[in-house]
C-alpha cells in the first residue's frame, strides 16, 4: 500500500476519557481528528492529523445552505486481546464515494481515507472503550465549504474524520423495539438521493420520527415513496422478514441506502443454508404471511444497533405481535455471530476484519 504521508500534529492537553460504563452514544469526542482539503485547482490536498477541535467556516460556506455534504458511520472495537479491530472499512469507504458521485463531491483516494481511518484511530486508540459491546465510532464526513451563494457544485471541501467511544447499545440484553408503519411521509424516493448517505434524507426523516416517537414507537417503517405500499427500511436500518424459514429483504431499488450490516447479514445466513431473498415486498404481504402465522420474525440491521429485534408492528390502526415480542432464533444468531467477529472471539471466516497495528 502506498504511504500518503498523513501529518500528524498531536495535542499537548488530553481530554479525561468518560468512564465507560457511562458512555452514550455520540457525545464524546477523542484527541484528534483528521483533515483533507479540497479546491477545484488542487485536487484533494495537505492531509493531516490534528487536535481535536471546532472548524471556522464562512457563513456563505456552500453545506450551511444546499446541504451538499455526505457521511459514514463504522466501529473499531476492542478485543479481549487488547487488539483493535475494523469491520469491513473498505465497504464504508466505497460508499462514501458512491454518495459523493451522487452529491457531486469529488471522490476521495480509497486508499488515502482508509489510511487516514487506521493512522487516526491507532493514535486515539487508548479511547477504544472496554466495557462489554461499547466501541469507538468512526464519523467520516465531508462538507462543502466554498463560500458562495448559488445552486451549484461547491469549488471547495474538507473531508474529516471524528471518533467518538460509543455505550453497548442494549444494556440490557437485545431487546425488540415497537415500529410504526408509516404512511404519511416518506424517506426517499427512486431518482432522489435515498441511496446516499447524505444530511438532508435525516433531516427530512424527522418530522415522522418524532410524530412516532410521542405515541410510543421507537421507529418508523418506511414505505416506497410513490405507492407506500412496499416496504423499504426501518429508522435508519435496513429491514429484514422471516417468513415461514424464508428471510426477506427489499432489494436495493434506488431509494434504500445500501447497508453494510445487511450485506453481512445476507452473507451470513446464506452461509448457514438460509433461503435468502431481496425483492420488493408489500405491508400487505407482511400482513397476510402475519395472519397466517407465518411471518416467525422482522429486524433491523445497521452499525449502531447490529441486530434490532421488531416486537411489534403498527399498521392501519392494528397492532401486528411478531414471536409473542421476544427476539427470534435468526435475530440472535445473527447478532451473536456479527458482534463475535466483530469483538474477535468468533472466527473471522469470511475475512472482515482487519487488525489495527499497534
Ligand atoms: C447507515 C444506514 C443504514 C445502515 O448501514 P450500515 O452500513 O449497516 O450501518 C441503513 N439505512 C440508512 C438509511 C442508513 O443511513
Amino acid at each position: 500500500m502506498t504511504d500518503h504521508n498523513i501529518a500528524i500534529t498531536k495535542t499537548t492537553s488530553k481530554k479525561q476519557k468518560p468512564n465507560p460504563t457511562e458512555l452514550a452514544f455520540g457525545e464524546v469526542f477523542t484527541d484528534h481528528m483528521f483533515i483533507l482539503d479540497y479546491h477545484q485547482d488542487k485536487g484533494w490536498y495537505d492531509p493531516r492529523i490534528i487536535p481535536y477541535q471546532p472548524i471556522a467556516l464562512d457563513p456563505a460556506a456552500m453545506v450551511y445552505h444546499y446541504g451538499q455534504t455526505v457521511f459514514e458511520g463504522l466501529k473499531a472495537y476492542l478485543t479481549d486481546n487488547e487488539t483493535v479491530n475494523l469491520f469491513r472499512p473498505e465497504k464504508n469507504i466505497k460508499r462514501l464515494n458512491r454518495s459523493n458521485e451522487r452529491m457531486c463531491i469529488p471522490t476521495i483516494d480509497e486508499e488515502l481515507a482508509l489510511q487516514a481511518i487506521k493512522q487516526l484511530v491507532a493514535l486515539d486508540a487508548n479511547w477504544v472503550p472496554n466495557a462489554p459491546g461499547t466501541s469507538l465510532y468512526i464519523r467520516p464526513f465531508v462538507i462543502a465549504t466554498e463560500p458562495y451563494l448559488g445552486v451549484a457544485p461547491s469549488k471547495q471541501y474538507k473531508f474529516i474524520i471524528i471518533l467518538s467511544p460509543v455505550g453497548a447499545y442494549y444494556k440490557e440484553g437485545i431487546n425488540p423495539v415497537k415500529i410504526a408503519v408509516e404512511n404519511e411521509y416518506v424517506r426517499a424516493v427512486k431518482g432522489g438521493t435515498g441511496e446516499a448517505k447524505t444530511a438532508g434524507n435525516y433531516a427530512s426523516s424527522l418530522k415522522a420520527q418524532e410524530i412516532v416517537e410521542a405515541q410510543g414507537f421507537a421507529q418508523v417503517l418506511w414505505l416506497d415513496g410513490l405507492e407506500k405500499k412496499y416496504i423499504e427500511e426501518v429508522g435508519s436500518m435496513n429491514v429484514f422478514f422471516k417468513i415461514d424459514g424464508e428471510v426477506i429483504t427489499p432489494a436495493l431499488n434506488g431509494s434504500i441506502l445500501e447497508g453494510v450490516t445487511r450485506n453481512s447479514v445476507i452473507q451470513l445466513l446464506r452461509h448457514w443454508g438460509v433461503q435468502v431473498t431481496e425483492r420488493t415486498i408489500s405491508m400487505e404481504e407482511i400482513y397476510q404471511a402475519h395472519q397466517a402465522g407465518k411471518l416467525e420474525e422482522a429486524f433491523g440491521a445497521g452499525t449502531a444497533a447490529v441486530i434490532s429485534p421488531i416486537g411489534t408492528l403498527s399498521w392501519n390502526g392494528e397492532m401486528l405481535e411478531i414471536n409473542n415480542s421476544k427476539t427470534g432464533e435468526t435475530s440472535k444468531k445473527l447478532y451473536d455471530t456479527l458482534t463475535g467477529i466483530q469483538y474477535g472471539r468468533e472466527e473471522d471466516f469470511l475475512n472482515w476484519v482487519i487488525e489495527l497495528q499497534s
